[in-house]
């Protein structure tokens, strides 16, 4: 069980965690028409009165245009504002991960997103490591990415986490940390809740935009700080055998920052993961507002 922060927004309102209840017959529960964010903050090291959050224009971006997917007008400046007074009324001590929710609150059926009720909470929780940060296994799904003709990729849409909860527990069960989901064209895609990226011959390549991808804002934040290493970078599509034989896998997102990939079924990676180590020790740095070139992504709240 996580230690949940101790108020929640919901219904226009800050209440404790422990009232923010929903209906049985909520209409999202049902079809799966709702959208979240998901974004770090922690107490800067340097400064008990404050809490930073890492890159907080664009996850309130992303979930105002994975609302606007689901027919919702809720403006980016909005979801900001109250993050800000829901992150001052909870000061959290320790690591956190903040949980907004954009959803179809009636309690009507029938699938539609239009005219009916919508409603948007946000709720958090502590949160250290998510996988484990030495480094994992991954187990290529037998379950495909959606397409985008099928479902918004482009949000971060709840019901399209049935494939990501059916590949994760699929690789669990047979014995790995982590699944790898190829695309429909048969081409890496991503894990459970992870953009992917490896390293051939020095060069940091991911799969780019049209490849069914979430637009993962941990994998633009990597791509920007390689870039700004003089690291080369390339947003392409990648086959299955070139990640097995690539020098350096890894996975990136707000819960698990960069995490190292040390196996993909029964091919190990090298233990040797310069490319890897690199970016992801800059990245913690960033988080922590230790890098003052990067000031800008992170966003202070004086509690
Ligand atoms: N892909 C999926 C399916 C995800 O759920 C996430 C987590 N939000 C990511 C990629 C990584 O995105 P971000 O770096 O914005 O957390």
């Amino acid at each position: 069980m996580h230690n949940f922060l101790d108020i929640a927004y919901f219904q226009n309102k800050f209440v404790p965690f422990k009232e923010a209840n929903i209906s049985i017959a909520t209409h999202a529960l049902h079809y799966g028409t709702g959208a979240f964010g998901g974004m770090r903050g922690i107490p800067n090291p340097e400064n008990p009165n404050q809490i930073l959050l890492f890159r907080l224009d664009r996850h309130c971006n992303r979930l105002s245009d994975s609302a606007k997917l689901l027919n919702y007008d809720l403006p980016a400046d909005k979801i900001q504002h109250i993050i800000i007074d829901f992150v001052k009324k909870n000061k959290p001590s320790k690591s956190f991960y903040i949980r907004p929710f954009v959803y179809t609150s009636d309690l009507g059926i029938a699938p539609r997103l239009h005219k009916i009720e919508k409603d948007f909470f946000i709720y958090g929780l502590e949160l250290g490591d998510y996988l484990p940060p030495e480094g994992i296994s991954c187990r290529i799904s037998s379950w495909y990415r959606q397409e985008d003709r099928s479902l918004p990729l482009r949000g971060k849409i709840s019901g399209a986490y049935i494939t990501s909860s059916l590949a994760k527990t699929e690789a669990v069960e047979s014995g790995f940390d982590e699944a790898i989901l190829m695309n429909t064209q048969g081409k890496v895609c991503e894990a459970s809740g992870m953009n992917i990226f490896m390293v051939r011959n020095g060069k940091l390549i991911t799969p780019g935009f049209n490849q069914d991808i979430l637009e993962g804002i941990t994998r633009d934040s990597v791509l920007t700080i390689a870039q700004d290493m003089g690291i080369e970078t390339e947003e392409r599509a990648i086959d299955k055998t070139e990640l097995l034989i690539a020098d350096e896998v890894f996975l990136s997102g707000t819960a698990a920052k960069v995490t190292p990939v040390k196996q993909i079924e029964s091919y190990h990676l090298s233990t040797s993961r310069p490319i890897t180590e690199k970016i992801k020790q800059k990245l913690i740095a960033i988080t922590e507002n230790q890098e003052p070139k990067y000031q800008e992504w992170v966003y202070t709240v004086d509690c």
